[in-house]
Order: structure tokens, then sequence, then C-alpha cells
């Protein structure tokens, strides 16, 4: 069980040697630009509820 802040661990897109160092989103462990598309929807559907 881990709590506090997880942060994206995916290479980033303009320097794949280096991790991406976003927060990750809740329920998920990546951050919004590299989320699971259902991840992302999931977010952004909490965002704008009834949207
Ligand atoms: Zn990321």
């Amino acid at each position: 069980m881990t709590t506090g802040t997880q942060y994206c661990g995916h290479p980033r897109s303009d320097d794949p040697a280096q991790p991406c160092k976003a927060t990750s989103l809740p329920g998920g462990d990546r951050c919004l630009a590299h989320a699971s598309d259902q991840v992302r929807d999931q977010f952004l559907a909490g965002l704008t509820p009834g949207g």
C-alpha cells in the first residue's frame, strides 16, 4: 500500500531517457499525458460531471 503522491514513470516523449515527473492521475499510475484512454476518460468525466 502506498499513500501520497505518485509520479508517472513513463519515459518522456521529448526525452525518453528521462522519466516523466508529472503527478499520476488518481486511479492510475500515469499522468494525464501518458494515461490510458480509459483512465483519462474517467478523470475527465470526473472534472466535468454530466458533460
Ligand atoms: Zn507522464
